[in-house]
């Protein structure tokens, strides 16, 4: 579904260049999970920003299904990030005035959706999320933990063909993340979405099929684990 050839960001601050991306070529197939691990600073939300069509490359290529993304006019990225891509931010991104609800409720009206459809669909993810008695909170009157799952239950209410998540369970306890991650790797197969995940913790990515390592703005390995899905709650 993606493929990236050569894939290179140069960032120039002052006098100086930062190569955050270094001919980077990676495929990921249409229904996986893929994990992106790496320190600080490794280029991992540079990465992920490009192939959500959020930043443009230097050098190289991207294609999603086949089209040359690289080459979008903007109206063609914001069509893409609108109509294909949901994005969990690493921070948070939530309208500070609006609830829980109306926040994930919100990006549902690009899609046509009646209001009642789209306060229903919002309140159902936000339930799965374990948020039900929190719809009617605005973001400041969230725990950390709590926004960041509004974040989640707004990309996921959209139902969007690839997903794109920055430490979508920084914010999280070990208990409320692995809960996260198991709902993640449901809908991952219920609506045969793609899913592209950023985490520098090695467990939260052992829930992921795939664990793409990377330093310094290089593919440093690749790896994949096999699930066993009757171990599911
Ligand atoms: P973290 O785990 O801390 O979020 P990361 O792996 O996501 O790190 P990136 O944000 O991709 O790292 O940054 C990769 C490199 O590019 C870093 O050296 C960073 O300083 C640099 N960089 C990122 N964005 C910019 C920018 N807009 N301007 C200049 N340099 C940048
Ligand atoms: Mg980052």
């Amino acid at each position: 579904l993606l493929v990236t050839r050569d894939l290179s960001k140069l960032f120039r601050v002052g006098s100086s260049r930062i190569a955050a991306l270094n001919h980077v070529n990676l495929t990921v197939p249409r229904g996986s999970f893929t994990a992106i691990v790496g320190t600080s600073g490794s280029g991992k939300s540079t990465l992920l920003n490009m192939l959500a069509g959020l930043e443009r490359p230097t050098a190289g290529e991207i294609h999603v299904a086949g089209q040359p993304l690289h080459r979008f006019s903007e109206a063609q990225l914001v069509a893409y990030r609108r109509e294909q891509v949901g994005f969990i931010f690493q921070s948070f991104n939530l309208m500070p005035s609006l609830t829980a609800l109306d926040n994930v409720a919100l990006p549902l009206t690009f899609q046509g959706m009646a209001k009642a459809r789209r306060q229903a669909r919002a309140r159902a993810v936000l339930t799965q999320l374990g948020l039900a008695q929190h719809l009617h909170h605005r973001p400041s009157q969230l725990s950390g933990g709590q926004q960041q799952r509004v974040g989640i239950a707004r990309a996921l209410a959209v139902q969007p063909a690839i997903v794109f998540a920055d430490e979508p369970t920084g914010n999280l306890d070990s208990r409320t993340a692995e809960r996260t991650l198991r709902l993640f790797r449901t809908v991952i197969a219920r609506f045969n979405q793609t899913w592209i995940m950023v985490t520098h913790d090695q467990h939260i990515a052992s829930f992921a099929d795939t664990v793409v390592s990377i330093g310094d703005g290089r593919i440093t390995g690749i790896s994949h684990n096999t699930h066993d899905e009757s171990d599911q709650p």
